[in-house]
């Protein structure tokens, strides 16, 4: 019975944990200030978006649908928009941006993260 006990203690923790990682917070947000890049105009900006909104997102600059989340490398703090990857022939599905693309200066892949509002500013 108290062996019983001690793994649903566990389990629950284990549950616990894994439901506050960082990466968990990021997704429950509905809406959020997002530093975006446009590839048209180069624009670069902090915009409010939802979850909701399909990407690439309209950009407020020129208005074609070619705004992205910018990236950042934090080994040469190059701040860039990442190359969007195109749906290949036929497919009927939207570009979209790569999870972990690598920097286009250094080439660093491990050290790229999303970039902050500071960036844009
Ligand atoms: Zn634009
Ligand atoms: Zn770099």
């Amino acid at each position: 019975m108290l062996f019983s006990a001690g793994l649903m203690c566990l389990a629950l923790a284990g549950g616990i944990w894994y439901s506050s990682r960082g990466d968990a917070v990021e997704m429950d947000r509905r809406s959020w200030d997002q530093p975006c890049g446009c590839l048209s105009c180069s624009a670069r900006y902090l915009t409010h978006v939802n979850l909701s909104d399909p990407r690439p997102w309209t950009c407020e600059k020129c208005g074609k649908p070619t705004a992205w989340p910018l990236k950042k490398c934090n080994d040469c703090k190059l701040v860039f928009v990442p190359a969007p990857i195109e749906p290949s022939a036929g497919a009927d599905e939207p570009s979209r941006a790569p999870a972990m693309p690598a920097c286009p200066k250094c080439g660093g892949v491990n050290s790229v993260g999303a970039a902050l509002k500071e960036d844009v500013s």
